[in-house]
């Protein structure tokens, strides 16, 4: 890669409790402008990568003991992850966590709590996220709580648009939604980062869909990258097919 990438994180250990080791020394990088997977099955470490990123760890005990993360030119593991929000980095985590007794619009407003412009620039890019999202824009004033599935993650991926975010790193979009729901969310992954330019790093267990969309893959096995390459080389890797693809 020749030119720098957005973020990189460098040879990180977490550890649990002081004493459970999950990530032993993991290396990736995003490109500006990519889409990058990381995959591996329930528990290899997905989950806890995306937070040591976004520095969300500490609330589960969780520290990163070694290593580094340059998130767009900044060492940025002394940044909370409000910080890092307003730097341009903002998780999306798993299982949606829309707040349920508000209203879609609402939550989408949410979004918009660590910037310092105007209301017109706002009301400007919740009118971007209705472009993105018409059926937010017809569920608008709804009870988030009482929308489906595949509202309540694009209600998510929403939000985190209101911070005008530069990369989102997205924790297992497809958890719990039917195919076709799936496909769409990832369409509209694809068309903000074609159009607007979001970088992106997925977590993802369905390997399939995310090497569709994603240009470059890491594979995690309890905690260590075993595989990395072009989501296209992957695609036709042995052992992936065996293993993640489910053709043997
Ligand atoms: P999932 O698809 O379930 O999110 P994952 O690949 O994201 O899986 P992690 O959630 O990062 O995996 O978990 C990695 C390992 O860390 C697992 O063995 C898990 O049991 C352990 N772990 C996660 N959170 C904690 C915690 N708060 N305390 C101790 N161990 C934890």
């Amino acid at each position: 890669q020749t030119v720098e990438p957005i973020l990189s994180v460098n040879n990180i250990e977490v550890i649990y409790d002081h004493v459970i080791l999950v990530l032993k020394g993991v290396s990736l990088t995003v490109p500006r402008g990519g889409i990058t997977a990381i995959l591996g099955a329930n528990g290899a470490g997905k989950t806890t990568t995306l937070k040591a990123i976004s520095n969300l760890l500490h609330a589960e005990r969780g520290e990163v003991t070694k290593g580094s993360i340059v998130f767009d030119g900044e060492e940025v593991q002394a940044l909370s992850s409000n910080l890092l929000v307003r730097r341009g980095c903002i998780q999306v985590m798993e299982g949606r966590h829309c707040f349920g007794h508000l209203s879609v619009e609402d939550n989408l407003m949410t979004g918009a709590f660590t910037r310092k412009d105007g209301a017109a620039a706002i009301k400007a890019d919740l009118d971007l996220v209705y472009d993105y999202f018409p059926r937010l824009k017809v569920r608008r004033t709804s009870q988030a709580g009482y929308t489906s599935g595949g509202e309540q993650q694009m209600t998510a991926i929403g939000r985190a648009l209101m911070s005008r975010p530069k990369m989102i790193l997205l924790d297992e979009p497809s958890m719990g939604l039917a195919p076709q729901l799936v496909e769409e969310i990832f369409e509209i992954v694809k068309k903000l980062n074609d159009e607007q330019g979001v970088s992106f790093l997925l977590a993802e267990q369905n390997t399939n869909v995310a090497l569709r969309y994603a240009k470059y893959g890491y594979i995690l096995e309890s905690g260590r990258v075993v595989l990395d390459g072009e989501a296209a080389a992957l695609r036709e890797n042995d052992d992936v097919k065996e293993f993640y693809l489910g053709v043997g």
